[in-house]
C-alpha cells in the first residue's frame, strides 16, 4: 500500500503537486470554509476536489461562462449599437485616409449621431475635452462646428 502511494506520486507528479498543495497552502483555509459542504453553482451538486473549485464538471462551467456571455450581451447591445454607428457615421464623413475634418453639428446630428456616447474622452493642453469613439475623436468649438480626428496614426496629435 504505501509502496504503491510512493510510486503513484512518482508515476503522476502532478497529482502529487496537487496533493501537496491543497494539504500545504489550502489547510488554513479549511478551518473557515466547510470543504464538505461546496456545492456547484449551477447543479447544486456537491463538488468533489479542490477546494478552489466553483463547479461539478466542465458541462456545469461551460455553462455558466455561456450564460454570462448571453447576459453580458444583452445588457450592452443597445449601448454597442449606439456606438457602433457613431463610429459607422465619422468613418463615413473621415472616408479612409483623412486624419482630421471640420463639420457642422448639423451635418452629425442629421445622420443621428448620439453625441452622449463615446469610449473615452480626454482634454487637450489648450482645455478642450476630446470625446473618443473608438479610433475617432472629435470636439465642439464654440461656434457649434465640429472637430473630427483619427486617432492611432503617425499624425497623431494630441
Ligand atoms: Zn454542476
Amino acid at each position: 500500500m504505501y509502496k504503491f502511494l510512493i510510486k503513484n506520486k512518482l508515476i503522476n507528479p502532478t497529482i502529487s503537486i496537487n496533493y501537496y498543495i491543497s494539504r500545504v497552502v489550502t489547510v488554513p483555509t479549511l478551518i473557515t470554509t466547510d470543504m464538505n459542504k461546496r456545492n456547484c453553482k449551477i447543479c447544486k451538486k456537491a463538488i468533489k476536489g479542490r477546494s478552489d473549485k466553483l463547479f461539478c464538471s466542465e458541462k456545469c462551467k461551460s455553462y455558466y461562462h455561456r450564460k454570462l456571455r448571453e447576459v453580458t450581451k444583452k445588457a450592452t447591445e443597445k449601448t454597442d449599437s449606439i456606438l457602433h454607428r457613431n463610429r459607422s457615421i465619422l468613418l463615413e464623413i473621415m472616408g479612409k485616409n483623412a486624419t482630421q475634418k471640420k463639420v457642422s453639428r448639423d451635418l452629425i446630428d442629421k445622420k443621428n449621431f448620439n453625441i452622449r456616447y463615446m469610449t473615452g474622452f480626454f482634454e487637450n493642453a489648450q482645455g478642450k475635452r476630446y470625446h473618443i469613439v473608438y479610433d475617432f475623436a472629435w470636439m465642439e468649438f464654440s461656434d457649434g462646428d465640429i472637430l473630427i480626428k483619427r486617432r492611432n496614426t503617425k499624425k497623431q496629435t494630441q
